[in-house]
């Protein structure tokens, strides 16, 4: 759409979440970060963005929560990952020589994915900012996939993959993203329970680098083994049987449980009320278990709530735990709703 210089139009985008099914660290850069390979796809949970004209010279946030409870606490607005995109948008435009007015925005952002929960959440609303304010700008088409790509690695390690969301295999600190097709048949259900703990994600890979971590290089083995099988056309029945080798393919585990060691207990009695296998999302501390269907994992999340009612489950935190039924969908961060 032509948009007349200067003017904001305004443009709704959905953030969906991302599960890692496998997470293998490769070892430390010379840059710091680390090297990993990781099957990664995008849920139907997603944060909502609506973007619109600021009428001021600041860009604005407000941000909701889901109506469920409080709203959630994001840190100093100033860093939120939103603006920081839309800065990163507007210097973009910038330095590619644009010189149109890029008048203030402001955002009004629902947040549906829990914080700081290997769900990152933070970096697809930064993707979904990026790719908003371009639109809104009427600015879409000046800035090229590289450079978009080279916006996005700079906002998080995560943002990349967000670009295009479904399926992928990511690589690098998350800069190279190979697109996979999506298992073949039902997109499959997935249980998410996030207890209310913290577990930074920069403190588990400081214990990752202490030397907390697995033996051996099995969830490498896995993580390329079922970024192959995709490839060739894995159904989603297929991939359910391999839940077991997934759930145990991440190799941050021993890193997350060192900071919060609750979670092994609770893993172990989430595996056993499911009988199922239990993976962890990233660096946690959202665990996993998958299903053949959103409707399945609609009735898990039934089972999980009815547990911790009756005192048959219990899971460590200082709140309520998070709990929600998904459906890995394979949906685009740019996705206009
Ligand atoms: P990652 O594994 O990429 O660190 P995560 O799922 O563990 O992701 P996020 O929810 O993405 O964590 O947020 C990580 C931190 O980023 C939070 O502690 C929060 O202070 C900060 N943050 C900045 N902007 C946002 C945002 N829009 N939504 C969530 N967190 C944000």
């Amino acid at each position: 759409m032509t948009v007349p210089l200067g003017r904001v139009t305004p443009v709704v985008r959905v953030a969906p979440a991302k599960l890692n099914l496998t997470l293998a660290v490769m070892g430390r850069r010379p840059d710091g970060f680390h090297a990993l390979h990781s099957v990664m796809a995008t849920l139907d949970l997603a944060d909502r963005l609506a973007m619109g004209p600021a009428f001021g010279p600041e860009d604005r946030l407000h941000v909701v929560g889901d109506g469920s409870g409080p709203v959630p606490d994001l840190g100093p607005v100033e860093d939120n990952l939103v603006l920081r995109a839309i800065r990163a948008a507007r210097q973009a435009l910038r330095a590619g020589g644009d010189d149109r007015p890029l008048p203030a925005l402001a955002v009004r952002l629902e947040k549906r994915i829990p914080v700081a929960a290997g769900l990152a959440g933070g970096s697809s609303d930064a993707v979904a900012a990026l790719d908003g304010a371009l639109e809104a700008w009427g600015a879409g088409d000046l800035l090229d996939p590289e450079a978009r790509a080279a916006v996005a690695g700079s906002l998080g390690s995560d943002c990349p993959f967000f670009l295009a969301g479904g399926w992928a295999a990511v690589e690098g600190r998350g800069e190279r993203v190979r697109p996979l097709p999506p298992p073949r048949g039902e997109a499959p259900g997935v249980l998410l329970v996030t207890p209310s703990v913290s577990v930074p994600t920069p403190a588990v890979f400081e214990r990752y680098a202490a030397g907390v971590r697995p033996a051996g290089g099995a969830a490498l083995a896995s993580s390329t083994h079922l970024a192959g099988e995709l490839q060739a056309g894995l159904s989603t029945a297929r991939l359910l049987e391999r839940a077991g080798v997934l759930a145990s393919a991440n190799d941050l585990v021993p890193a997350t449980v060192a900071l919060v060691p609750e979670l092994v207990a609770a893993r172990r009695a989430l595996a056993r009320l499911l009988e199922r296998p239990v993976g962890q999302s990233g660096s946690g501390p959202t665990l996993w278990a998958l299903s053949p269907s959103k409707a399945d994992a609609l009735g898990d999340a039934v089972i999980v709530r009815a547990a911790l009612a009756d005192g048959l489950l219990s899971l460590p935190g200082d709140g309520p735990p998070f709990i929600a039924a998904a459906a890995l969908v394979g949906g685009s961060a740019t996705a206009p709703s």
